[in-house]
């Protein structure tokens, strides 16, 4: 057993910069995690990318398994999506007027999905889930919505709003600056509870306009439900007249072309997309049927817009990425190297009884240092168990490996990740968790 720490990293460029950022941003970033808050040091300035590698200010190279957040399915600086962009730019960078492009994109997102009959692109995930939200209460003239404990949507008003302690919680907002009353509106509960849903539908019976969930909750761990329970929630929503949303912006395109409404076998009525449809550039969208989606304007009373909707550049992103996406054997080679790359990890941390486990699907894995075969709601996770996580981040970058600076993040597999990288990242994963027990 190895228990040498490697010494740190050097990070002077990186903390100028922070230096720097932190008297124009507040946290010194534009997106909080980024801060690196609960993990050692400071924030580490990417410099570029390329492949499974991203170089940091101060030239650190590390195998890069946070993909920005996920939409990197291909890796970093692929060739073909660099060349589409570039193609596309020669004639100008945006007109907020319709472009060939958008067709070419949806027709890509429509012609895999069987849940999708028209969509709306927007330019982040959480203006597509805004959109949807809208939809779903301008469609069923109902106002209130729930949402899963550990589930993150975005950063729409609505949908910052987490269960406290209890069955049904109301207007506990998480985040200041949420209104009460949008608040009350949104109705929390646990994941994987059938009671919890039965007695939201029988208090609140034709109130409610949608449940929304994430495809595969990846957002607070990784938080795998049962079929059976995805199939419960599928018949309430049914019987009781409220639209089910799948929030597929991490799903989408990751675990396959259909997502986890595919995973799970499950039609829901309306669904959200971001990340990877955008290949890197600012995408997201919604979609239903030809029906639901009649409601957005100018077809119906529903408002939905946006200058840069339907960018062409960020188009061309998408559209490069899909293509490849499309090629057949894509996401079964894909998966098969993510399987392989956790299921070795996951043997070295038991053949040692380390309390540590990985979660997977598809090419998402977490890694937990917790001593459960399954998890599925956010109060399953201890967490003490970060401290750990702290010390296996701070491991994996001085041993050249970069995960997303938080324990409550998943981690993604690209295409872009050869077996011999991903032999190394296994090598420095093995030697971080024997320092870190
Ligand atoms: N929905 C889910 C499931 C997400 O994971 C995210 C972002 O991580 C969002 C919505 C919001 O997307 P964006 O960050 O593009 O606004």
């Amino acid at each position: 057993v190895n228990t040498h720490t490697k010494p740190d990293i050097s990070r002077e460029k990186s903390a100028a910069l922070y230096e720097k950022s932190k008297k124009y941003f507040p946290g010194g970033v534009n997106s909080p995690v980024r801060a690196f808050k609960s993990v050692y040091g400071t924030p580490l300035f990417i410099q570029k990318g390329d492949g499974c590698f991203i170089w940091d200010a101060d030239d650190n190279q590390f195998i890069d398994f946070c993909a920005s957040w996920g939409p990197l399915i291909l890796g970093h600086n692929h060739a073909k999506i660099r060349e589409k962009v570039a193609e596309v730019m020669q004639n100008g960078m945006s007109f907020g007027a319709p472009t060939a492009l958008e067709n070419e994109l949806a027709e890509l997102i429509i012609k895999n999905n069987r849940f999708v009959e028209k969509i709306r692109f927007t330019s982040s995930g959480t203006e597509a889930v805004m959109s949807a939200i809208r939809l779903a209460r301008g469609y069923t003239g109902r106002d209130k919505i729930v949402k899963f404990e550990g589930c993150y949507h975005g950063h729409s008003d609505s949908l910052l709003v987490k269960a406290g302690s209890g069955l049904v919680t109301f207007g506990e907002t998480s985040s200041a600056g949420v209104p009460k009353a949008f608040a009350e509106e949104t109705i929390v509960i646990g994941l994987n509870d059938k009671t919890a849903l039965t007695q939201v539908f029988e208090q609140f019976k034709d109130q409610i306009a949608a449940v929304i969930i994430e495809g595969i909750p990846a957002n607070n761990g990784l938080l795998i439900q049962d079929k059976e329970y995805i199939e419960f929630l599928r018949e309430i929503c049914s019987t009781n007249g409220t639209l089910l949303i799948f929030d597929e912006v991490i799903t989408g395109f990751r675990v396959g072309f259909e997502g986890a409404a595919a995973y799970y076998g499950i039609t829901p009525d309306i669904v959200t997309y971001g990340k990877i449809i955008g290949g890197g550039l600012p995408v997201g969208m919604y979609g239903a049927s030809a029906e639901i989606m009649g409601h957005i304007s100018p077809d119906g009373g529903v408002y939905q817009a946006g200058t840069l909707s339907g960018n062409p550049v960020a188009m061309a992103a998408g559209i490069a990425t899909l293509t490849e996406l499309s090629k057949s054997g894509f996401y079964k080679d894909l998966n098969a190297k993510a399987q392989e790359f956790v299921e070795s990890i996951q043997r070295f941390a038991s053949a040692r009884n380390y309390k540590f486990k990985v979660f997977t699907v598809g090419s998402v894995f977490w890694f937990a240092f917790i001593d459960k075969d399954k998890i599925q709601t956010a109060e399953d996770i201890d967490p003490a168990s970060m401290e750990k996580f702290k010390v296996l981040h701070r491991e994996l970058l001085n041993r050249g490996v970069y995960l997303g600076p938080s324990g409550y993040e998943v981690g993604f597999v690209s295409a872009a990740h050869s077996k011999i990288e991903l032999e190394k990242a296994k090598r420095a994963i093995f030697e971080a968790l024997d320092v870190v027990f």
